[in-house]
């Protein structure tokens, strides 16, 4: 069974189709690049498949199980993990907090507090995964942009997702930050099942093992990274930019 189907997807903004009809299935364990051009539908395919979105025609199945229109809450802990480009959290809680507060959301505790955080070993494995150790005591507002990005990661991961959308995570990151959140999704355990938004196409095709290519909200390309980089469509794509 599939880690995630999409069938058909659609999603209009008034006018404007920013999905028309994408379909694809990601194995469990594969680690999947979604490529294209800025407005392709990258962000709006990972918010319909998370439930952020509904999609306006089509059905997303997650794990064999359909997931169309179910609240983002809920699908999240029906296994989903993303993280977010805009940071997900509290500055003015501790680093470690944060994750705790994922680790108990993603446990159904949210909403319901039910008593104080507390350290866990599972917000510890997490902080050290994304080498965040040394910084679990200081405020999450404090972070550089490249540790916001590792908190990012790490409040996904604490919710031992099956499935894992990273929207771009290398945006916006200079030259050592890039590197370091690279090695680290590049490491991530593989029996995750992993999708990627990235603008770069040499790391996008160093990560994947298959690469889907949208376009004006559709599916022009999917394939190995070697028969995508030579995929005129693509080739046509990326220069043109
Ligand atoms: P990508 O992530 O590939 O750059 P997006 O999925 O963000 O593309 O956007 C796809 C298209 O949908 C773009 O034309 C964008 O302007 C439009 N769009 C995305 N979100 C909204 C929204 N909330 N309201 C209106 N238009 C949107
Ligand atoms: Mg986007």
């Amino acid at each position: 069974m599939e880690a995630l189907r999409v069938e058909g997807v659609e999603r209009a903004f008034g006018g404007l189709l920013a999905l028309a009809g994408v379909s694809l299935q990601v194995a469990p364990g594969e680690r999947r690049a979604v490529i294209g051009p800025n407005g392709a539908g990258k962000s709006t395919l990972f918010k319909v498949v998370a439930g952020e979105l509904r999609p306006t025609r089509g059905r997303v199945y997650l794990r064999g199980r359909e997931v169309t229109g179910v609240p983002q809450e809920r699908v999240a802990r029906l296994g989903l993990g993303r993280t977010f480009q805009r940071s997900n959290a509290f500055p003015e809680l501790l680093v470690w907090e944060n994750v705790a507060l994922a680790y108990q959301a993603a446990r159904g505790r949210s909403g319901h507090f039910t008593g104080p955080l507390s350290p866990g070993p599972e917000v510890e494995a997490a902080l050290e995964q994304v080498g965040l150790s040394e910084r679990a005591g200081v405020e999450a507002g404090r972070l550089s942009h490249g540790e916001k990005r590792q908190l990012e990661i790490a409040m996904a991961l604490v919710q031992s997702p099956q499935v894992l959308l990273l929207d771009e995570p290398l945006a916006g990151l200079s030259g050592a930050e890039r590197e370091r959140i690279g090695e680290l999704i590049l490491g991530l355990d593989p029996r995750m099942t992993v999708m990627l938004v990235e603008h770069d196409l040499e790391y996008a095709l160093r990560f994947a093992q298959r690469v889907t290519v949208l376009h004006y909200g559709e599916v022009v390309a999917e394939g190995e990274p070697e028969a995508i980089r030579q995929d005129p469509r693509v080739q046509e794509i990326y220069v043109g930019q």
